[in-house]
């Protein structure tokens, strides 16, 4: 199939983007490059030994978006474009609404023009928002989401749930991830966040490889076994097995569908920070602070509908996703900087 990759150069784009070339598939990056490097790009090409289309611009630019669809037979569209940081969201939420819901109705209407009417679409555990009850099925969605962030994932999640209602050709699956860690096991790609890290394992991995003093363990008195934070981690590269396995869904099924991809089991910050000492071989420097506002206690997938319906389950421990995140930034203590 030929597939078009928006955010193709990102974290989660370019492991989804390796893992389509080396499925045999035919891939078409559309990227900005606001949150990414060419350098992921040629990364992957010298992996794959596949040479795949370019074209650099913005989800938002419809006259890009129509040329890209005469240029190309495009079968399916994978659509990762989007602003993700949660904090940030609520400081410019014009930006997040604009990039995440307009981008991506922008994205629907071209697909529609050109008779394109597969999309997989990165949405996320945020969706859920605050929940005491433990696994999240599909279905547990609350009224209100917590962020702008998540409310704009909630939006795109609608529209395309009402294309599918007013065209039976659409064929759509809402993947909403838990959270992403690892990288290849090659080492090659992975995570480069730029500035400081918001999320829990590129921050340790930073301080880990000395460019950060200590990592902040945002508060140890949460309703949880030990007192802090628990996620449902998932390797990157389970993530991307799940892409192919729903772009494989739609070219079978239409209607519209909403899959969780996680491992169906937490940990917690401080078993992530035992796990990744394990690894490295050396202590952690880290000091407990405050609960950072807006953060959960608790959060883990039931992944049993993806089971059934995509076939696919996650096959990698935290200890293979923090192995491989570690031997990424090893390797490249400064991300795609060198
Ligand atoms: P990322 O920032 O690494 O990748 C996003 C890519 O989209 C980047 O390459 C960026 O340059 C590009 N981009 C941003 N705005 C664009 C625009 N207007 N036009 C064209 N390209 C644009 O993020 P990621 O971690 O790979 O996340 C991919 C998707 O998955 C996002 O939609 C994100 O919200 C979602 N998601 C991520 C996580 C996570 O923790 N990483 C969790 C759940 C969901
Ligand atoms: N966390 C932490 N220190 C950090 C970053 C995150 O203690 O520097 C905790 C956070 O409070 C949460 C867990 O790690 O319990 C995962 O946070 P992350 O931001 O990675 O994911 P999210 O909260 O968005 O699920």
């Amino acid at each position: 199939m030929k597939l078009l990759l928006t955010g193709g150069a990102g974290y989660i784009g370019s492991h989804v983007l390796l893992s389509c070339l080396e499925a045999g598939h035919d891939a078409i990056v559309l990227d900005d490059f606001s949150n990414s490097s060419r350098e992921a790009l040629t990364r992957v090409e010298a992996l794959t030994g596949r040479h795949f289309s370019l074209y650099e611009g913005d989800i938002r630019d419809a006259t890009m978006l129509e040329q890209i669809f005469k240029d190309n037979k495009i079968d399916a569209v994978l659509h990762f474009a989007g602003l993700k940081a949660v904090g940030e969201s609520v400081q410019k939420p014009l930006d997040y609404y604009d990039v995440n819901v307009g981008g991506s109705v922008t994205l629907a209407k071209a697909m529609a023009q050109a008779g394109v009417y597969r999309v997989v679409f990165s949405s996320t555990a945020s969706v859920y928002g605050d929940q005491e009850k433990m696994p999240l099925t599909e279905e547990n969605v609350p009224g209100e989401a917590a962020s702008p962030y998540a409310r704009t994932k909630r939006m795109v999640e609608q529209v395309f749930e009402d294309l599918c209602i007013s065209d039976q050709r659409w064929s759509v699956a809402i993947l909403r991830y838990f959270n992403p860690v690892g990288a290849h096991p090659s080492g090659q790609i992975g995570e480069d966040p730029l500035g400081e890290p918001a999320n829990l394992a590129p921050f340790a991995m930073q301080v880990a490889v000395g460019r950060r003093q200590s990592l902040a363990v945002f508060g140890d008195d949460y309703p949880t076994p030990d007192g802090t934070g628990v996620r449902d981690y998932i390797h990157v590269m389970d993530l991307a097995e799940g892409h192919l396995a729903a772009v494989n869904f739609l070219t079978k099924n239409s209607g519209f569908g909403v899959w969780n991809l996680g491992t169906g089991r937490g940990h917690s910050v401080l078993d992530v920070v035992r796990e990744l000492e394990n690894i490295t071989g050396k202590p952690l420097p880290k000091r407990i602070a405050s609960r950072r506002p807006g953060d959960t206690a608790q959060c883990w997938a039931d992944p049993s509908r993806a089971a059934t319906d995509l076939g696919w389950k996650a096959k990698r421990g935290l200890s293979d996703m923090l192995t491989d995140h570690w031997r990424w930034q090893e390797q490249n203590p400064k991300g795609y900087n060198k």
